[in-house]
């Protein structure tokens, strides 16, 4: 198997240092080999090559099997015409990475804001939406016609509305809770999230198993804080994705334990859901298990279940003792000491 590596802005060498010595680490216990590339996106890239994603990493990353994509800090970056496009953005677009799986669930002994258990999955879309870098065929999605008057297109297809759905009801009929929730804001939104939840209906109806229901976004945040236990696998458009995700995520102890895969009919890419934390970068702050716990997400998409259980297993058993955690959950370690700790139990464990 290979791999492209983009370690990114901000923390991201640091986690993706910090995520290949874990790969390593479990290395012998995956059935097949996995050959890591890696190469500049970001600052880095735009230094050397003009660009923050140049030509030759996406062709790289259309070749690999799957991609390990570190943190951007496109807020940053110039304009477009300067060289400044969004790794991220451009990469889920070339590579048809519709789905974005961004589970949430409490680690036993972390702090968690949750009111009560919670192991949710958010299945955002990921290439419409509101997302002005990728939902038009030619220019972006977002323009001002009058000084003082500011337009975003909300780009819903039933296409992408059928496809998230199906790999929302897919991951659903997987789980032991057997259940999904369409957030939308059809009330609102009468058109777009009509037409999104119209073709999620339709998809349900292939999943007698999964129980189906639909729950307004402003409605699905206050209950993921009042009684997360409700949900199991919520489906959504890109941007109530990308919000609730992070909502999901930060109940459950934080943005650093908050991993991710993209998906595509064809490539994957693991990817932490936080940003490039620039307020901690080149510290040894960082948490790397958004990015390690995405690793695992990559390593069971292409059956290597033992490898990716070895590791799961390791952060679960690093996370469980104050001693052995990062200081975002108020422990002591840095970035490096925690993953000398989780590659020693990957090692050692049988
Ligand atoms: P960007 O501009 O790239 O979006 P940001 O700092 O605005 O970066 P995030 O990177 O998502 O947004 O970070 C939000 C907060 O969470 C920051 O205070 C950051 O330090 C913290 N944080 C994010 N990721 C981690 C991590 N892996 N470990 C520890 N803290 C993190």
């Amino acid at each position: 198997m290979r791999l492209l590596s983009l370690a990114g802005d901000g923390i991201g060498p640091e986690i993706m240092t910090a995520t290949l010595a874990v790969l390593d680490a479990a290395r012998p216990l995956c059935e097949r080999d996995i050959h890591v590339e890696s190469r500049q996106i970001g600052f880095a890239a735009l230094e050397g090559e003009g660009s923050t994603i140049p030509p030759a990493v996406i062709k790289a990353a259309l070749a690999a099997d799957g991609v390990l994509l570190g943190p951007v800090s496109h807020n940053a970056y110039p304009p477009r015409e300067a060289g400044g496009l969004n790794p991220s953005g451009v990469l889920r677009k070339e590579l048809d990475l519709y789905a974005n799986i961004r589970p949430a669930r409490v680690w036993p002994g972390v702090r968690s804001l949750a009111n009560g258990p919670m192991d949710v999955v958010v299945v955002r879309e990921n290439l419409e939406g509101f997302y002005a870098d990728r939902n038009m065929h030619l220019g972006p999605g977002e323009f001002m016609p009058t000084p003082g008057v500011a337009l975003a297109i909300r780009r819903i297809t039933e296409h992408a509305s059928r496809r998230i759905a199906e790999a929302g009801f897919a991951l659903a009929a997987s789980r032991p809770v057997r259940k999904l929730a369409a957030i939308h804001k059809a009330n609102v939104m009468r058109v777009s999230d009509g037409l999104f939840l119209d073709t999620v209906r339709d998809v349900a109806k292939a999943y007698p198993d999964v129980r189906y229901e639909e729950v307004l976004v402003d409605a699905a945040a206050a209950h993921l804080v009042r009684s997360p236990d409700r949900f199991d696998v919520l489906v959504t458009t890109n941007m109530f994705g990308d919000i609730l995700s992070d909502l999901a995520s930060e109940l459950c102890g934080g943005l650093g334990l908050a991993g991710s895969l993209n998906a595509g009919p064809s490539h994957v890419a693991a990817q932490a859901q936080h940003g490039s934390a620039p307020d901690i970068a080149g510290q040894d702050k960082a948490n790397p298990a958004s990015l390690i716990l995405s690793l695992t997400m990559l390593l069971r998409h292409f059956g290597e279940t033992c490898a990716a259980d070895r590791i799961e297993g390791a952060v679960a058993a690093c996370l469980a003792n104050p001693k052995t955690r990062t200081s975002d959950l108020g422990g002591e370690l840095g970035t490096s000491a925690f993953t000398r700790q989780l590659v020693q139990r990957i090692e050692t464990t049988a």
